[in-house]
This record gives C-alpha cells, structure tokens and sequence, in this order.
C-alpha cells in the first residue's frame, strides 16, 4: 500500500513523533488546527474504523482510545479537548490510514463545518 502514515510508522517518512510502541503511534499533524494537534494511529494498517471494527480488533480499539485520551487530557491541561475521526468522504477523511485526532489548547466551535 503507498501510504504516507505507513511510511511514518515504517520510519522512511520523518514526524514529529510524541509516542511510539509496536502498535501504536501517536504524531503532530503537519497542518495543525489547534495549538496541540496530534494524530494517534495503529501502526497496522487500516483504512477507516470500521476496518478496524470489522477486523476484530477490540484491544487494539481499546489501547487506541485510551492512549488518545490520555494525550488529549495531558495536553487539554484540564480545559478540555476534542477527539476525532473522520471516516470517509462525507466524513472529511483524507488520509486513507486509521487515525484519531487529537486537538487540545484552546476553545473549539460545535457544530463542524
Ligand atoms: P483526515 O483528513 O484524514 O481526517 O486527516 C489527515 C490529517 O493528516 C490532516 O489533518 C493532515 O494535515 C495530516 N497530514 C497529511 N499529511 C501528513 C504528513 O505527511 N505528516 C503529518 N504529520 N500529517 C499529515
Ligand atoms: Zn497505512
């Protein structure tokens, strides 16, 4: 698959990485929407969540939410933050490679455009 997060997570593509394990890696959007904006991803490739989903995954699933969360926590600083993940083209997906955003550090609009 020519991917780019496959190419991050392969270590051919350089990130600014904020956590690495042989399952996960978490690393700063390179068009950042807020001023903490990491994206958190399995290092395996899935294309959407419900690939992960149909594929069984509930303790990757689970580790994944977890870890988002708590970057997400530690950045917000207890003011909050947002977790998202566009799936699809109604969606707003753009890189076909599972990834959850995390946007923290400062007051976000509801309803998304
Ligand atoms: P999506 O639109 O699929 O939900 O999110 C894809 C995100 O990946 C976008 O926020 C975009 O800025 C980010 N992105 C695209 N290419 C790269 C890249 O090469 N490196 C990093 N760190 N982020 C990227
Ligand atoms: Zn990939």
């Amino acid at each position: 698959v020519d991917c780019i997060f496959c190419k991050i997570a392969a270590g051919t593509l350089p990130a600014r990485e904020f956590y690495r394990d042989d399952e996960l890696l978490a690393i700063a959007d390179i068009d950042p929407q807020a001023p903490l904006h990491l994206l958190v991803m399995p290092v395996k490739h899935y294309a959407n969540i419900v690939e992960l989903i149909d594929a069984g995954e509930s303790a990757l699933a689970a580790r994944w939410l977890a870890l988002a969360s708590k970057l997400g926590a530690e950045g917000g600083g207890g003011a909050g933050f947002r977790l998202v993940v566009n799936t699809g083209a109604n969606g707003g997906q753009t890189v076909d490679h599972l990834h959850l955003h995390v946007l923290a550090e400062r007051a976000l609009g509801w309803p998304p455009g």
